[in-house]
């Protein structure tokens, strides 16, 4: 049994009627137990839970510093190439787009290196689009191995792979991957995924597990905010994050709830989620999942970000660029999406420091 058998239990399941059903006794019965169940987690998402959230936010609060303390982990990524074969309908790579796709040499990906180690960051997320020919899981690898010089954690954001691929990839050194569904509804997924090999809705789902089974120790996953109802969206995410943390114990299991962004495409979302339902979200998340990581990127703008400490995340991106090679080269090509925090390492962890919180660029060392 997979995380998609798991899913398909709630084929058919009535999401809009149990969410409007939702009521006061409901949501304050979930906040007086320890342990949710993923009923009592889709009744804190709903729209009834939004007139709770300052009670949610003080036992997220609560939660969040007796498992994690005042600590931030910050890492950055690092685009390696923008060649895709997909037509995802919301992203600035789409193979139709028209924009110089590039895929940085070894050399490059040590000039980048240099530039992020620099600030004194040793976490960090390597990206590519998805094309099999042009970045092939050996070349990750190589840039891997070149990474490792300068940095004590490797996470990969880069299409499925199969279990084989991804132990090479934790053989060269990588130890965390992110895989974004975008979107949990098949039906919505088919048609935003009109062509490319990231149509495989099943293949895309099961590469966290295929990561775990590899021996992979984070696994991180999400779905692209805006594209779908975002309250059935993200009780999904939980779902799959709960089945991946009972199934691989071991692992460090986070979720990321990004917003859309605009991006070279233009597509619009189809449904606008607001700050305090990215909130709400959040919230539900950490009552759920206790345990569970929250990684929230530069999508998000500063005042938002600041405000969100505490509240349930665990990772923050900073000093970020989403072009190939933008750091070191200083050429503007186009990025995947437009940032909405682009404070640099140092103002993040002043940020993090005026808040009470401490910055933390390592706390993990691959032996
Ligand atoms: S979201 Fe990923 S797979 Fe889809 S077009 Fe963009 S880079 Fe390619």
């Amino acid at each position: 049994m997979t995380i998609f058998d798991e899913l398909r239990r709630y084929d058919g399941f009535d999401f809009p009627g149990f969410l409007a059903g939702v009521t006061d006794a409901h949501v304050a019965r979930a906040l007086q137990k320890e342990r949710l169940t993923p009923q009592d987690y889709l009744a804190l998402l709903s729209p009834a839970a939004a007139r709770h959230l300052e009670p949610m936010a003080q036992k997220a609060r609560d939660l969040t510093i007796r498992h994690f303390g005042r600590a931030m982990v910050l890492f950055t990524p690092l685009y390696l190439a923008n060649h895709c074969t997909n037509q995802c309908v919301y992203c600035g790579f789409n193979t139709k787009n028209r924009i110089e796709r590039r895929k940085l040499t070894l050399e490059e990906v040590e000039a980048e290196a240099l530039a992020i180690a620099a600030t004194g960051l040793k976490h960090i997320l390597i990206l590519t689009g998805e094309d099999r020919k042009q970045t092939p899981p050996a070349y990750m690898a190589d840039c891997i191995r070149v990474l490792k010089r300068y940095f004590t954690s490797i996470a990969i954001e880069v299409y499925p792979l199969t279990q084989e691929e991804y132990a090479l990839l934790i053989e060269a050194g990588a130890d965390g991957m992110t895989m974004f569904q975008e979107v949990y509804d098949e039906t919505v997924y088919a048609e935003l995924h009109p062509k490319g090999p990231k149509r495989d809705y099943r293949f895309r789902l099961e590469a966290p597990d295929r990561a775990g089974r590899a021996g992979m120790r984070q696994l991180n996953i999400g779905a692209l905010l805006g594209l779908n109802s975002w309250r059935t969206e993200a009780f999904f995410t939980g779902l799959h994050a709960d089945w991946l943390q009972r199934a691989y114990p071991d692992a460090e299991v986070a979720v990321s709830p990004p917003r859309m962004r605009p991006h070279a495409g233009g597509f619009p979302p189809r449904e606008i989620v607001s700050d305090a339902e990215l909130v709400q979200y959040i919230l539900a998340f950490r009552l759920f999942m206790p345990r569970g990581g929250v990684t929230l990127s530069t999508r998000e703008r500063p005042g938002l970000r600041d405000n969100l400490l505490g509240l349930g995340v665990t990772r923050m991106s900073a000093g970020v660029c989403t072009q190939v090679g933008g750091r070191a080269s200083g050429q503007h090509a186009t990025g995947q999406f437009e940032i909405s925090d682009p404070r640099s390492v140092d103002e993040m962890a002043q940020a993090l420091y005026q808040r009470g919180y401490q910055p933390v660029y390592k706390d993990w060392q691959y032996l």
